[in-house]
């Protein structure tokens, strides 16, 4: 059963409003589901966002954040429960055990690595858990084509790339994740079978 989300998005808000709006919407979903919130403990940007709209409405968020990154990011102390760690390793290390399914929105560099990690630990059988991409205002548009090409150039799986929930609207997306379970196959058999 899904009782907590990690999300992976942005410390930064991004030049459309729509980013923004839809972190928010994303908020109220997990509230709506009564979903518990676990993300990178931050004050700022989308990800400030997302933390803010759930604690305003009195649902739960566990931040995790190291300790060198607190005083820079503005940790957000109101949240239900700050995890200080002191690694950017142990952080995403403890942010997957905590979670049971994982979704990003847009974000930059530090988003993208979050999420490949995630995504990268399903094909090896790491954990079993759902991934899904929020795809607002065309963002991550490229970065999935460019999964497809690498699908066609054979060196990411076909069942992968099919295994990753891809949605514009965070309800659907919510209830995806919710629902579906994860079909990937694992990565070492595809790799001998193409020796
Ligand atoms: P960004 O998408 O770059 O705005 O970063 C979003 C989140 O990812 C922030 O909480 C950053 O602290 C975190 N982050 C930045 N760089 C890394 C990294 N190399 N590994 C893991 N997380 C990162």
């Amino acid at each position: 059963m899904i009782q907590s989300i990690c999300v992976f998005c942005g410390s930064s808000r991004g030049k459309d409003e729509k980013y923004l709006q839809m972190a928010k919407e994303v908020g109220q979903e997990l509230l709506k589901n009564h979903l518990r919130l676990v993300y990178g403990g931050g004050k700022v940007g989308l990800m400030g966002s997302v933390a803010e709209t759930v604690m305003q409405q009195q649902g739960e968020v566990i931040g995790v954040i190291p300790q060198f990154l607190y005083e820079k990011e503005v940790g957000y102390e109101g949240v239900s429960e700050l995890r200080i760690v002191q690694t950017m390793h142990q952080r995403k290390a403890l942010m997957a055990e905590l979670s049971d399914a994982f979704i990003v929105l847009p974000g930059g560099l530090g988003t993208l690595e979050e999420f490949f990690e995630v995504i990268t630990w399903s094909q090896l059988h790491i954990h079993e858990k759902p991934c899904g991409i929020l795809n607002v205002n065309g963002y991550y548009d490229l970065l999935l084509q460019f999964l497809d090409h690498s699908v066609n150039e054979q060196f990411i799986r076909a069942e992968h790339r099919a295994g990753l929930i891809v949605e514009e609207n965070p309800k659907r997306l919510m209830e995806r994740v919710m629902t579906e379970k994860p079909t990937m196959p694992d990565k070492a058999t595809w790799v001998l079978s193409q020796q």
